[in-house]
């Protein structure tokens, strides 16, 4: 898996920060850009700490994310605050198996032969149908949900933290929690005020909705 953050503003905590100053200011919002830096900060800060989240929708972030599953991306697209656009399985040739292994499967040598033995099976079969004059459209049918794919997401600073809640968290599924983790770690470079206390609900609000005293990451 590759996580790249790809586009965000240049500076990408101001315009939250100018937003929530516009609420509380008589200043014309086109002169906000005039506030000193230390200002901003103060005021991203304490909206951040009242939990009034809805400035930060006015900065987004861009990812691009190769050689996931097409497993993750069902469960990614499922976060509809976002704009995506992902490798077409019509127009893009698939003819070489190119699929990601669960590590549980890696790990076992007699589990991971009988994987990889039916990813190439059901590659031949895709091939097979391609080369029938089957179109891809219709071929990829039979294409498992491990097959590779690349896609490029936009979520707004908002968006993210609710995805963080959730896919960060010990509950959530492998892949996606990895990805999640790895887009956290990208936009709390650029951003530390809005997510310093992004991450898995038991992080951020200090609970945990699945009430699971054995996690690791159950809140002390
Ligand atoms: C551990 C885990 C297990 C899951 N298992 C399943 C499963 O078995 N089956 C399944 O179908 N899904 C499952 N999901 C997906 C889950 O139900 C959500 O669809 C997904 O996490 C997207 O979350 P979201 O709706 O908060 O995100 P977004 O779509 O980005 O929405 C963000 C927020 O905007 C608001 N919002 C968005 N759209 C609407 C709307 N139409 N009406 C009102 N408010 C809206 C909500 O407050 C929402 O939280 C699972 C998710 C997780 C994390």
């Amino acid at each position: 898996m590759n996580v790249k953050l790809i586009g965000f503003l240049p500076n990408p905590e101001k315009m939250p920060a100018m937003a929530a100053k516009l609420t509380h200011s008589k200043i014309k919002p086109e002169d906000l850009d005039k506030s000193s830096d230390k200002e901003l900060k103060a005021i991203l800060e304490h909206v951040m700490n009242q939990g009034h989240t809805s400035v930060i929708e006015h900065t987004c972030f861009t990812f691009a994310i190769s050689d996931v599953s097409r497993s993750l991306t069902h469960q990614l697209v499922r976060h509809r605050i976002a704009s995506y656009a992902q490798q077409s399985q019509r127009y893009v040739d698939f003819k070489e198996p190119n699929y990601v292994i669960p590590p549980k499967i890696a790990k076992n040598k007699q589990m991971k032969e009988a994987y990889e033995k039916t990813m190439n099976t059901i590659w031949e079969q895709y091939n097979k149908l391609l080369e029938m004059g089957i179109p891809a459209q219709d071929s990829r049918f039979v294409l498992p949900n491990a097959a590779c794919t690349n896609v490029i997401v936009t979520m707004n600073a908002r968006s993210l933290l609710n995805f963080f809640e959730l896919r960060c968290c010990m509950h959530a599924q492998w892949e996606i929690r990895q990805l999640a983790n790895k887009m956290l770690k990208e936009v709390t470079k650029v951003a530390p005020i809005i997510f310093k206390n992004a991450g898995p609900m038991c992080k951020s609000k200090g609970i945990c909705p699945e009430n699971k005293e054995d996690c690791p990451l159950y809140p002390k």
